[in-house]
This record gives C-alpha cells, structure tokens and sequence, in this order.
C-alpha cells in the first residue's frame, strides 16, 4: 500500500471516528447532566472535542505531504479558527433568527460547520501548486529523458532520436528505459 492510499483511507474514516468522538463525549455528558437531560452546554463541549479531534487528525494525515511555506502554515490556524467562527456565528444567527428554536438543537446544527470549513479550506490551502508539482518531480530526476545508448539528454526534443548517435526509440522503449533517480 502506498502512503496516499494509506492517506486516503484515513481520511474516508475522519467522518466515522469523528461521529464516534462525538457521542463518545455527548452520552457521558447527557447521562451525568444535573438537570436530569442534555443541555447546551453538553452539546457545545461535544461539539468542541469533536472539532479538535478534527483539526488535530486531519492535520496529521496530511502534514508529511504539505510543503510548508508560511502562507500555508498561517493559512491553516486562520482555517481552524475560521471553521470556530464560523460556528459560533451561525449559533447566534440562528438564535436570533428562530428563538424558540431549542438552543441544544441550534448547538448541533451551527457545530456541524466548524469541521466543514476547516477541510474544506486546507483542502484549498494545501493542494501543490504545478509550480511545486513541477519543482519536485524535477528533485526526483523525474523530467530527464535520456539516450539509452549514449545517455545524452533528450528532454524537449520532439522525435524519439538521439541527435547524438542516431539511435531511434519507440516512445514506450524509450520511458521503460529510464532509471529515475532513487525516490525518497
Ligand atoms: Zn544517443
């Protein structure tokens, strides 16, 4: 299995873990409440230990792949607390906009906001630019086409024979016969 394969796999399994956490932390809060039923407050603390289970899980799958620049490492605190706000936004307007609305339920509805901004946002923030793209495959030796013959670098020619020695290539051929330099 490769590492991205591994990746993906754990990130299909945020939303699962993620629905654990919450009544993990939900049911315990529920049952010992001193007004004898669940109440905001339960519900804003499962809410908050589900989002940082969030931000904190997500982070690390993909941390080992992201190229930290600044922009991207200030990029995803802002996105962390952008995904809070805008929870919080949507429990005030909610409140104000339907007051008879059960604050419990207004609760879970505006939580649910949180993590979705926050993926959604360092999905963006995070994607490899194709300058990045460009720059790393070239680390790997990755753009060098070379004459299997001679060895002389073909890279932007458009016929598959060397101008060097006049061996003539199949493109297939050509590509197997490449050794890239060892991947780290
Ligand atoms: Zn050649």
């Amino acid at each position: 299995m490769t590492k991205l394969i591994a990746r993906l796999i754990l990130a299909m399994l945020t939303l699962p873990l993620a629905g654990t956490v919450f009544l993990m932390t939900f049911l315990p809060l529920a049952v010992t409440s001193t007004t004898g039923g669940p109440d905001a407050l339960a519900a804003f603390y499962t809410w908050l230990s589900t989002y940082t289970f969030v931000v904190i899980y997500w982070y690390f799958i993909w941390r080992d792949g992201i190229a930290w620049t600044r922009q991207r490492r200030d990029g995803t605190i802002i996105a962390a607390a952008a995904g809070a706000c805008a929870s919080v936004a949507a429990f005030t307007l909610l409140r104000a906009a339907v007051p008879q609305f059960d604050p419990i339920g207004c609760v879970f509805f505006s939580g649910g906001l949180a993590p979705i901004v926050f993926v959604t946002t360092t999905v963006i923030l995070w994607r490899e630019t194709s300058e990045e793209r460009a720059a790393r495959l070239a680390a790997r030796g990755v753009e060098i086409i070379s004459c299997l013959a001679c060895g002389y670098n073909l890279t932007g020619l458009k016929t598959a024979q060397c101008p060097e020695c006049g061996a003539e290539y199949t493109l297939d051929v050509l590509l197997a016969g490449q050794r890239p330099e060892a991947e780290i």
